[in-house]
């Protein structure tokens, strides 16, 4: 849609159906003025996490495609349906969430149909992807750091998506753990990656929060793996001493109730396995059970608000290697 060394911005329509009217994913395309690979970058797929759509939408301004080589695809916002409605985790329609319906079904849901033009009109022409979060509207998440699939896509994809990690500059590397199922992938990256596209993901923001120290390392990011990728000119800027997170520990909640996090308690603190986090109470009051850190390490994720339901997550602990 966009000429070599032009840039063109519109949405992708994902058709109505009996259900519902359908909704749109606004997208810019910069096609550089030199031949190279197709990176995909996307934001927004929870609706409530600001930061990466925040990110894109300075990105778009910062990319010349005279002087960049390849093209760069952003997806300003996957579920512009649960940006709008402000909802958490879950699309408003049909309450699924759309980082669990991947490839999606062009006869399914409005989630699910999201997915699905999501994967055959994005994702598949990639030749390589970022899938770019933050804490939802409701987490804590410190610090911030990206992450890859360390077992799936053979050696090739697994070494391209680690190098794109590593060029990306954040402190912390999360290895996702065991092989995907191609058929039915589930999470966005995990759709690339069981293509053959290497991908990684980022978690930068928390909260709902729109703050520079979150949304410029974004930006800073992708710019740098482009580096990498000899889609710009200049030097990436990798972490130098990145640290890889293997093993993840989680507190869930065996009830649905009141999440009241202590007050000395913070996302990114170095815990030990066993201390108290918080309680969950009845909707009276009453505590139902304390929360404890499930494992010893880097508090990566804390429920920052009191509606929990039973078996959710409450809390993330990396292990420290
Ligand atoms: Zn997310």
């Amino acid at each position: 849609m966009a000429e070599p060394g032009t840039a063109a911005s519109g949405s992708i329509a994902v058709p109505a159906a009996p259900t519902d009217e359908g909704t749109r994913i606004p997208v810019t395309v910069v096609r550089g003025a030199r031949p190279g690979p197709v990176l995909t970058l996307v934001a927004g797929v929870h609706g409530s996490e600001y930061s990466p759509i925040l990110a894109l939408g300075r990105l778009r301004s910062r990319l010349d495609p005279g002087a960049i080589a390849g093209t760069v695809v952003l997806v300003h916002m996957a579920n512009l349906p649960a940006f709008q409605g402000r909802t958490i985790y879950l699309s408003p329609g049909d309450l699924k969430n759309l980082n669990r319906v991947f490839p999606g079904d062009p006869d399914g849901t409005i989630t699910e149909r999201i997915a699905h033009v999501l994967t055959e009109q994005v994702i598949a022409r990639s030749d390589f992807m970022m899938d770019i979060h933050s804490g939802d509207g409701n987490e804590w998440l410190r610090p911030s750091w990206t992450g890859y699939y360390a077992e799936a896509g053979g050696a090739e994809v697994i070494a391209q998506s680690k190098r794109m990690a590593v060029a990306f500059g954040l402190d912390f590397i999360v290895e996702f753990a065991g092989d995907l199922d191609p058929a039915r992938p589930v999470w966005c990256g995990a759709t690339a990656v069981a293509r053959g596209i290497p991908s990684i993901d980022i978690e930068s923001g928390e909260m709902g929060l729109i703050e520079d120290h979150r949304i410029e390392p974004i930006v800073d990011g992708v710019l740098s793996v482009m580096r990498e990728l000899d889609m710009a000119d200049g030097a990436p800027s990798p972490a130098p001493n990145p640290l890889f997170i293997r093993e993840r520990y989680y507190a869930t909640s065996e009830y649905d109730g009141v999440w009241e996090p202590d007050p000395c308690v913070v996302a990114g603190q170095l815990v030990r396995e066993g201390a108290r986090l918080g309680v969950v109470r009845d909707y009276h009051g009453n505590p139902l059970t304390e929360i404890r850190a499930p494992g010893d390490g880097i508090l990566l994720i804390l429920l920052g608000t009191p509606p929990v339901n039973q078996g959710e997550t409450i809390a993330v602990v990396a292990r420290v290697p």
